[in-house]
């Protein structure tokens, strides 16, 4: 039995996370759960799966959740969301935490969770595309392991069992190209929220959809390849494949290629990761029979066409402080454009000026990145929302 903290549960990769431990009862135990401000979703969870622990963002919710929960603690804030990654279960169980919230408000709890020597499952790219030395350097010292939910990633993690590290000559990540892949940078002056978010083959949460549109979400396991693997930018690749079926591939020395392949079904790596180092019988996703696909399709990766692609290798091989601005910027333009306020390629045009206008800062503390990330967004806003903040 293993107990499962879940950060953001209400989430895509939340509820998903929920249908595996419903799948094996006896495997898994949802300890605690934090989500946003979902709260019909969160009372329904709590109300199947009765965890220990209740996190949500608002006083005012948490005392609705008290109130109807007697027997259940429930917290709230920056606080609560640390005591769900940090809760204490039976200790005869190892402790994992699912780091599913978006954005980087994942980074402060993956950390207090590292420290409680808690194995992390990491669906949450910002944290170690924010404070990837940070939290790579932690988690060597507390001996915890970080095992990758992104399906990309879980694919390389996956076709790197039992090889030497040493002998890897280039990752190569995959990439279906998101909602936009065949419009021209013409057509993307006009494209809307809607069009944004009917991404071709994945149903996820908005703010990685929309990453995935301006591809700065390939950008982001660019980055968090190159943590999670510790190779350096120039040994990680990505290629356009528009089916979703290569999940990513490494190829070794000798020239041989070893890739991960399957039914895109974010399930499948989630379960991967929760019950790491064997493997769970499940019926998710339906298995692929090639046959049916037919043929895959590849395409070389244009740097023009995404611009933020070509930023984000550009600021991991910077490092320093650049990728917590590219993370941060991000962040603050796909809010701005979700709520209406930018068009669709002003996000990268806001990376791109916040990127070259950064005073670079040598080897940030945890402090500098939380301060950066805080005052790049503030900025942010402030100058696109006057008056509404
Ligand atoms: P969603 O937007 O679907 O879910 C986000 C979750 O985080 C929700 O439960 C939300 O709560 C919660 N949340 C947001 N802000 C806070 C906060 N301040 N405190 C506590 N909880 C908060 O996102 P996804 O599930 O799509 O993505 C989650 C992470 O996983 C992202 O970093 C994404 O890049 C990564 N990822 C996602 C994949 C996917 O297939 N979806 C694939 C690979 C990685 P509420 O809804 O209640 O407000
Ligand atoms: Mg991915």
């Amino acid at each position: 039995m293993k107990n499962i903290l879940l950060l953001g549960a209400t989430g895509s990769i939340g509820k998903q996370t929920l249908d595996v431990i419903e799948k094996h009862p006896n495997e898994f135990k949802l300890l605690t759960i934090a989500i946003g401000t979902n709260i019909i979703k969160g009372i329904e969870i709590i109300k199947k799966f009765k965890p220990k622990y209740v996190s949500v963002i608002n006083n005012k919710d948490a005392l609705l959740l008290k109130g109807l929960f007697v027997n259940i603690e429930i917290g709230f804030g920056e606080r609560g969301l640390i005591n769900a990654a940090t809760y204490v279960g039976n200790n005869n169980f190892k402790h994992i935490v699912v780091t599913a919230v978006v954005g980087s408000v994942g980074l402060v709890p993956t950390i207090e969770a590292i420290k409680k020597g808690y194995t992390i499952a990491l669906a949450n790219k910002e944290t170690l595309v924010t404070a990837g030395h940070i939290v790579m350097d932690l988690a060597k010292e507390y001996n915890v392991d970080i095992l990758p939910v992104d399906s990309e990633h879980s694919a390389i993690f996956q076709c790197l069992n039992g090889e030497n590290n040493k002998q890897v000559k280039e990752i190569i990540i995959t990439a279906s190209g998101g909602s936009f892949r065949n419009k021209t940078r013409e057509e993307l002056e006009t494209v809307t929220i809607e069009d944004a978010l009917n991404h071709p083959n994945w149903n996820m949460g908005h703010k990685i959809t929309i990453d995935s549109a301006t591809m700065i979400n390939k950008g982001f396991e660019v980055i968090e390849a190159h943590y999670l693997f510790g190779l350096p930018y120039e040994n990680i690749s990505t290629v356009l494949h528009f089916e979703s079926v290569i999940h990513s591939m490494v190829e070794f020395v000798d020239s041989a290629i070893i890739a991960q392949i399957g039914t895109p079904d974010m399930r499948i790596p989630i379960q991967y990761a929760l019950n790491f180092p064997n493997r769970l019988e499940s019926n998710f996703g339906k298995s692929l029979k090639l046959q049916d696909v037919g043929t895959l399709n590849f395409k070389p990766m244009d740097f023009k066409r995404f611009p933020c692609l070509k930023y984000a290798y550009d600021s991991g091989k910077t490092g320093h402080s650049m990728p917590t601005v590219l993370n941060a910027a991000n962040e603050a333009a796909v809010n701005l454009f979700l709520k209406k306020k930018i068009s669709f390629l002003e996000i990268e045009n806001i990376v791109y000026e916040n990127l070259t206008n950064h005073k670079l800062i040598n080897n940030p503390s945890l402090d500098d990145i939380l301060s950066l990330d805080k005052e790049i967004k503030e900025n942010i806003l402030s100058k696109y929302l006057k008056g509404e903040i």
